[in-house]
């Protein structure tokens, strides 16, 4: 059975077709508009392309924001101005069929759980660490929407009381400390003192950030200033790591998006950080850790699958 999933990112709208084994049978891209209008006649106009080609059973369609409880109202989109739109209902009438709504780190992380790094797993965490920090749980085989449908938001975790402002309105934030962002800051940071910053140093743009590619290249030099930016990051996500257990108590942790790149550089540090952190006593069991498998395709892959489970 085939269904359509989009992904409304902030830059690119990504959408497939995806089977019943999550693999994707056809894909699109477009940028993303910055009017809202613009922007959903757009997805309509993917997930109707798609759909003319193959024989689709549901539409999926995720985007970042709080969603109301029913899946139906956008209360609030962080980057585009959406505020209580019933948005489900606008896709329903543009493309004249069911469409299953969901937030991309809940979509991102269905994915993951259900064809990528989440297999053989029933109770696991996703955070995606991107420009920012998405969460998604999965409790006991079900995606954890909470009362309101907000569940999940674990970026925005208080990492630090009185810490960096976040554009939640709150300060310290998870996102803050753990995120492509945060890794920048700490980059910056290091290469602007003396002694461990030069290579970091050398790899800045005009600009001032450092790309991925050249971090992952000092990286893998041993450069001492990249490893105490990455250290200083997967602390902050261990240690998040090490409440998220006590509270949810998954047995995985997967961790998503461009930091997730690092790959071992950010898991080893993050284990430690979190083991130590953890509440409790001796000899007490420890999730596993693993980077995600389907990079930026988890959320389009997770909302079809989340809309052909829905109907
Ligand atoms: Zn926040």
């Amino acid at each position: 059975m085939l269904s359509v999933g989009i992904d409304i990112g902030g830059t690119k709208i990504a959408g497939g077709v995806v089977d019943d084994d999550g693999r994707i049978v056809e894909q699109a891209r477009v940028t993303t508009p910055v009017d809202p209008t613009a922007l959903a006649d757009a997805v309509a106009d993917m997930a109707r392309d798609l759909a003319s080609r193959h024989d689709v059973a549901a539409i999926g369609v995720a985007a970042a924001g709080f969603i109301d409880a029913t899946r139906s109202i956008m209360i609030h989109a962080p980057n585009i101005d959406w505020r209580n739109v019933p948005l489900r209902a606008e896709f329903e009438r543009r493309i004249g069929r069911a469409v299953t709504l969901e937030n991309d780190a809940n979509a991102a992380g269905w994915g993951e759980y259900r064809f990528g790094a989440g297999a053989g797993s029933s109770n696991m965490v996703m955070l995606t660490l991107g420009t920012g920090v998405g969460g998604a749980v999965i409790t006991d085989g079900e995606l954890l929407l909470g009362g309101n449908g907000t569940a999940g938001e674990l970026g925005h975790l208080r990492y630090e009381r009185g810490g960096h402002a976040c554009g939640c309105g709150q300060r310290g934030c998870l996102e803050q400390y753990a995120s492509g962002r945060a890794l920048q800051r700490e980059a910056r940071a290091i290469a602007a003192t003396d002694g461990i910053g030069q290579g970091l140093t050398d790899a800045q743009q005009p600009d001032g950030t450092i790309p991925g590619e050249a971090m992952a290249a000092l990286i893998l030099a041993d450069d001492p200033g990249a490893l105490e930016a990455v250290h200083r990051v997967a602390t902050a996500l261990g240690e998040a790591c090490g409440q998220f257990q006590a509270v949810l108590d998954p047995d995985l942790f997967v961790i998503g998006g461009g930091v997730a790149d690092l790959g071992e550089a950010l898991l080893i540090p993050a284990r430690v950080a979190y083991e130590q952190s953890l509440p409790g006593y001796s000899g007490r069991q420890v999730a596993r850790f693993a980077i995600a498998t389907l990079g930026n395709d988890a959320g389009l892959i997770g909302v079809a699958d989340l809309a052909r489970i829905r109907g």
